[in-house]
């Protein structure tokens, strides 16, 4: 997207199904996360010769990465607060959700970085 962009539901039934929605990828995406990280800890105690440590090692590395861009730039959470349950706001310069909270009390912090998370 190249535009700022706000999404707010009223609907409290909506918002619920939101929620749960994002509660879900999120999950999914920390499922994820969290056996990449076994991965590359097995790879690392691995009996295997060290240029294969190394790659796979970095193969996970990358594989890690990209999900963490992928979780980073969706609306799934803010990228400020890291909440889940709450209207968003796209910000284009660095790609990424914000809540509306925190887009208006960080907005200059928000506008002049390139990214946030981790
Ligand atoms: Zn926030």
């Amino acid at each position: 997207m190249k535009h700022k962009r706000e999404v707010k539901l009223k609907d409290p039934r909506l918002r619920a199904l939101r929620n749960n929605l994002r509660e879900i990828i999120w999950l999914e995406w920390d499922r994820r996360a969290c056996g990449i990280i076994d991965a590359k800890s097995d790879v690392l105690n691995s009996k295997l010769p060290e240029n294969e440590k190394l790659r796979l090692y970095e193969e996970l590395v990358k594989e890690l990465e990209h999900i963490d861009l992928i979780i980073k730039s969706s609306v799934v959470m803010c990228g400020w607060c890291r909440h889940r349950d709450k209207d968003m706001i796209y910000n284009p310069s660095n790609n990424q959700w914000f809540c509306l909270d925190c887009y208006h009390e960080h907005s200059e912090d928000i506008l002049s970085a390139s990214s946030f998370i981790y």
